[in-house]
């Protein structure tokens, strides 16, 4: 047996959690208590266009996102849902919906009986469930529809909608303290006692307390940080992890990962929700693709074979190398959902796309295939190497094609079902 490294690596064990249930049909996502952190998504789709939000729920599922949800805002909404559910059977997509209620939840989870079986979970915003004493019932009323149905539920805090009385009534015992905290400190107190107080409440309506998983969303790196370390400290309930309004293109994606890069990395995190604006034109399931790369990226999950690509420098002037990464990136992303079935294992590859010879012989030799394209200057070959050695070098016009079908070959005879490993 190989001795323990002496320079510690990899994140820190995961917290441990109850374990919640997110079903439909056969399907069980299982989130927490062990089980991988979970890919979530959300529709930007008219929810009560049935056929267009299914097909928006349908392209994220295929992309990867494991649990999807979509926003119960009206009426016409949660008349809809059940025939998305349905939609959706048919095509053979199974993944859980969870439906998004603000304001007027309580109204259609109960005049709406066929959307609250339809969906798998409710996320319910504490901050917008009603004023005043009209909060409590109304509260309640969600809790015991989803009890009637089994659902579970995530109590989702968000610091745009926070329950302004609970804000109203910390800020008090604030200015009772000899030493009053910041509005920093309040403001993190109030989403998470808000989150605990719903959650405890919940139980208290007789919802078990494995069926409960908790948000509070911040937009913020360093906030949704403080904020989710102390909510670990404090609960056991598996955590969502999303920050809310990351932004657009790399910023929102940069945000998402600082944030929950650091978090994920101290175990804590049993969901997650990269939550871009799309660029106009843009596709929505690049959320799913960010929240994958970032989970596979620090070792906690693998869903795609991974293409390791140098920068490129002055030493190629050519572009073949970028296009060659970009399409080998593209081809192996298609690949995925038919290859998951077939290929079990496939998700592991490493592929290297190098654009010279100072690093890409060395690189292409660490992954299980790599290819070094020819810098300015050098000979124009492309050395291949499969599991280290090399096997031909290729030349010309075709190299693209040649090394696709030389990855293809790979897999094939490496993680086909019937091949010996
Ligand atoms: S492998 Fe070559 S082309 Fe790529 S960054 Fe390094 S020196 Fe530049």
């Amino acid at each position: 047996m190989q001795p323990a490294s002496p320079i510690p690596s990899g994140p820190l064990p995961r917290r441990l959690t109850r374990q919640v249930s997110i079903r439909h049909g056969e399907r069980e996502v299982l989130v927490g208590g062990g089980a991988p952190v979970v890919v979530q998504s959300m529709t930007n789709t008219d929810t009560a266009d049935a056929i267009g939000t299914a097909i928006q729920v349908k392209a994220l599922a295929r992309a990867g996102s494991e649990v999807v949800r979509i926003t119960v805002n009206t009426p016409e909404a949660a008349a809809a849902v059940p025939v998305i559910r349905e939609q959706l059977d048919k095509m053979g997509v199974d993944v859980p919906l969870v439906g998004d209620f603000h304001y007027n939840g309580h109204q259609l989870l109960t005049q709406y009986p066929d959307c609250a079986e339809a969906l798998s979970k409710y996320r319910i915003n504490p901050g917008n469930v009603g004023q005043g004493a009209k909060r409590d019932t109304q509260f309640a009323q969600m809790i015991e529809v989803a009890n009637r149905y089994g659902k579970p539920v995530r109590i989702g805090v968000n610091w745009g909608s926070l329950d302004q009385a609970l804000l109203a009534r910390i800020m008090d015992e604030n200015a009772q303290r000899a030493q009053p905290w910041s509005a920093q400190a309040v403001m993190y107190e109030a989403l998470i006692t808000s989150a605990l107080e719903n959650a405890r409440r919940a139980e208290e309506l007789g919802m078990p307390g494995n069926r409960i998983a908790l948000s509070c969303k911040v937009s913020g790196v360093q906030d949704l940080i403080a904020v989710y370390r102390e909510l670990a400290r404090r609960c056991d309930y598996p955590l969502h992890l999303g920050l809310t309004e990351a932004g657009m293109g790399s910023k929102g994606i940069v945000a998402s990962t600082a944030a929950m890069g650091v978090l994920l990395q101290e175990g804590i995190g049993d969901t997650i929700r990269v939550s871009l604006t799309p660029e106009p034109g843009g596709d929505r399931t690049r959320e799913v693709i960010v929240a994958q790369e970032i989970l596979q990226t620090m070792g906690l999950r693998k869903f795609t074979p991974m293409v390791i690509a140098c920068p490129g420098c002055g030493r190629t002037t050519s572009t073949v190398f970028q296009e060659l990464a970009d399409q080998i990136q593209t081809f192996l992303r298609e690949k995925m959902p038919s290859w998951k079935g077939s290929y079990p294992g496939v998700e592991e590859m490493n592929v290297a796309v190098m654009g010279c010879i100072v690093n890409g012989p060395g690189e292409s030799k660490h992954a299980n295939i790599g290819i070094s394209l020819p810098g300015t200057g050098e000979s124009p070959a492309a050395p291949v190497f499969v599991d280290g050695q090399k096997t031909v070098t290729l030349r010309g016009e075709r190299i693209a094609e040649e090394f696709q079908a030389i990855v293809l070959d790979y897999v094939k005879t490496r993680y086909g079902r019937n091949q010996e490993r």
